[in-house]
C-alpha cells in the first residue's frame, strides 16, 4: 500500500513561513498583494481564483481580482496589465490561462513585467530558470512539486527521474528543478518510444498529461515515488493522470488528486507574491538610500 503524499501538511508549512514574512513587511507598512487577471467567466479560472485567493488570505497576501468581459479586446487585456505592472501597491500577478484563442498569448504573457510574474510565465522567468540567474520566478505548480517531495523526505539527487509532459508551465520546469536538485531526469512526450518501460526505470515519476488515469499498472513499478500533477474533471469528479488505484497498489508513495500538487500551488503562489513584495521593499530601501 503506497504512503499517501497529501499537500495539505506541505501547504500548511509553506504559509506558515509566507505569514511570518508577511507579517514582517507590514511592520514596514507593505502589505504583500497579489492581483489576479481573469478574462470571462470560465468555471475553473473563477475556482482558481477563489482557491489562490484563499490561501493568500491565510498566508497574509491581499488579493485584489480584476474581471474583464469575455468579449474585451487585446488592447483592454494589455492596458490593465500594464497599470497593474506600474501599480507599486501590487507585488505580483496572475494572469489566468488559457486566455480566449483570439489573443496572442505570447504578447500578453510577455507584457507582465518579470518583478510580477509571480507564476513564472514570461520569458525572462523562463531565462532566469534556466541561467539561475535570478531573474522572475519558477511557475507555482513546478516548484509544488519539489516541495511536496522536500517535505516529505524524498531526496532527488542522483536519482532516476521521468516527467512525463514537457510543457513551458509544468513538464519542462519541473524537469529543470530535478536536475538542478542533481536527479538524472528524462522527458517523455507522446513521442516517446515504449513509455511504460520508460516510466517503470523512474524513482520518482512525475505526470503531467492532462489525460485521466493514462499512467496505469504497466508504467508503475515498486518502490517508486509518484507525483500526479494532472486536474482533470471527469464524470466521476476530479482525478489525476494517474490511475489512483494501480498508483496506491503498486508505488511506495504518491500524491493524491484532489488534495496533492494542486493544494500546494496555491500556497507556493503566496509564498512568491511574499518574495515580491520583499525584492521591491528593499529595491525602495536601496533607490532611499542612493538620493542620500
Ligand atoms: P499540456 O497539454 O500543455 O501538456 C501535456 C504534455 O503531456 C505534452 O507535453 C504532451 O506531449 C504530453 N502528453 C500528452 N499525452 C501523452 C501521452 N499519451 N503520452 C506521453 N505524453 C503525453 O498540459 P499542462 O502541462 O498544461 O498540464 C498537464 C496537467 O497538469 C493537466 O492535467 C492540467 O490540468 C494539470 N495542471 C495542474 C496544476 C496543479 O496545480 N496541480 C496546474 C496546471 C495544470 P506533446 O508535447 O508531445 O504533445
Amino acid at each position: 500500500m503506497s504512503k499517501l503524499l497529501k499537500g495539505a501538511a506541505v501547504a500548511e508549512s509553506l504559509a506558515e513561513a509566507t505569514r511570518d514574512r508577511a507579517r514582517k513587511l507590514e511592520s514596514n507598512s507593505v502589505k504583500p498583494t497579489l492581483a489576479t487577471v481573469r478574462v470571462g467567466e470560465n468555471p475553473g479560472d473563477i475556482s482558481y481564483e477563489r482557491s489562490a485567493g484563499k490561501k493568500c488570505a491565510d498566508s497574509g497576501v491581499a488579493v485584489r481580482n480584476v474581471v474583464l468581459p469575455a468579449e474585451c479586446g487585446q488592447a483592454e487585456v494589455l492596458e490593465v496589465i500594464e497599470s497593474l505592472n506600474a501599480d507599486p501597491s501590487v507585488h505580483g500577478v496572475l494572469i489566468l490561462r488559457p486566455l480566449p484563442k483570439r489573443f496572442d498569448g505570447e504578447t500578453i504573457r510577455n507584457a507582465l513585467s518579470p518583478m510580477k510574474d509571480v507564476d513564472g510565465i514570461t520569458d525572462a522567468s523562463l531565462a532566469g530558470m534556466l541561467t539561475g540567474g535570478g531573474y522572475g520566478f519558477v511557475p507555482c505548480t513546478a516548484r509544488a512539486c519539489i516541495e511536496i517531495l522536500d517535505f516529505y523526505g524524498v531526496s532527488q539527487e542522483g536519482k532516476r527521474v521521468v516527467v512525463v509532459g514537457r510543457s513551458l508551465v509544468i513538464g519542462k520546469p519541473v524537469a529543470l528543478l530535478l536536475t538542478d536538485r542533481n536527479a538524472t531526469v528524462t522527458i517523455c512526450h507522446t513521442r516517446t518510444r515504449d513509455l511504460p518501460s520508460v516510466c517503470r526505470e523512474a524513482e520518482i515519476l512525475v505526470a503531467a498529461t492532462g489525460h485521466a488515469g493514462m499512467i496505469g499498472r504497466e508504467h508503475l513499478s515498486a518502490g517508486q515515488t509518484v507525483i500526479d500533477v494532472g486536474i482533470n474533471v471527469t464524470e466521476n469528479g476530479i482525478c489525476g493522470d494517474v490511475s489512483s488505484a494501480d498508483a496506491y497498489e503498486i508505488t511506495a508513495a504518491c500524491t493524491p488528486v484532489p488534495g496533492g500538487v494542486g493544494t500546494v500551488t496555491s500556497a507556493v503562489l503566496a509564498s512568491h507574491v511574499v518574495v515580491a513584495a520583499s525584492h521591491a521593499y528593499q529595491a525602495t530601501l536601496k533607490e532611499a538610500a542612493l538620493r542620500g
